[in-house]
């Protein structure tokens, strides 16, 4: 494959100094996979400092500097050694009402200093069950399309909500059939790169179902929350990667 896979944890609110340092001394499985740690910005400087590569922050202010009490810019999360940032996670759209207009505001800022970006988007449970998943990726993705922020290093995290956290991940073959109709909304809006994004599939993914889902053609890799919180289960992960 020319896409390099990706695993990326995402510890969401959790974890602590012993788990970072726990991570950044495990021998994680090596060959062609990029391992991506999104952490709490707090720890994202003693991380870098510990050698644990690669880091993603979980979000990022839409705003440069300045007035803006407890947000975190762009520029510093770049000066602490993170080189990606998560953005639209599901639980920050429905925990922070961010939707597409203040996550192009993000991305900008993100861009600006030359961080990449891991845009999350999936459909609802209602969406699912109404049978509008189609409907809910076109609509988080659109906007940051017409932006003309989608680039070669843009990694998409398609995770349905009603799998996260769920214990229910989506079928191996529902999860690629998504990822290829992203890959054809790529293809007709930004052709020249299309092949080299790489589309994440997120929502309860394990040990067990990681090779399974590892299997379809579009399918990047992965985005995982709770399996990325023991360094044993995350590295089964990667290990179904390489
Ligand atoms: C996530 O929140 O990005 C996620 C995929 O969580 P989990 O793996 O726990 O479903």
């Amino acid at each position: 494959m020319m896409r390099t896979p990706i695993a990326a944890a995402n510890w969401k609110m959790n974890g602590n100094l012993a788990l970072i340092e726990t991570f950044a001394k495990h021998a994680w499985p090596q060959g062609n996979v990029e391992k991506i740690f999104g952490l709490p910005a707090i720890y994202l400087n003693k991380a870098h400092e510990m050698g644990l590569k690669i880091l993603a922050a979980e979000d990022v202010s839409a705003h440069e500097s300045g007035a803006h009490t407890g947000e975190i810019s762009a520029t510093m999360l770049k000066e602490v050694g993170v080189t990606y940032a998560i953005i639209g996670h599901s639980e920050r759209r429905t925990d922070h009402g961010e939707n597409e207009e203040l996550l192009i505001e993000k991305w900008k800022q993100l861009k600006s200093q030359g961080l990449k970006v891991i845009y999350c988007i999936g459909e609802s449970l209602q969406e699912y069950e109404a049978g509008k998943c189609d409907e809910a990726v076109l609509r988080q993705m659109k906007p940051v399309l017409d932006a003309g922020l989608v680039d070669a290093e843009t990694v998409i995290a398609y995770e349905p909500v009603w799998a996260i956290g769920t214990g229910k991940a989506a079928t191996a073959e529902y999860a690629q059939q998504v990822h290829a109709k992203i890959r054809a909304l790529l293809q007709g809006n930004v052709a020249d790169v299309s092949d080299k994004i790489r589309i994440l599939y997120g929502g309860s993914v394990k040990p067990d179902n990681a090779a399974e889902l590892f299997v379809g053609a579009d399918i990047d890799g992965f985005l995982v929350g709770g399996a990325s919180l023991q360094a044993d289960v995350f590295d089964k992960i990667v290990g179904a990667m390489v």
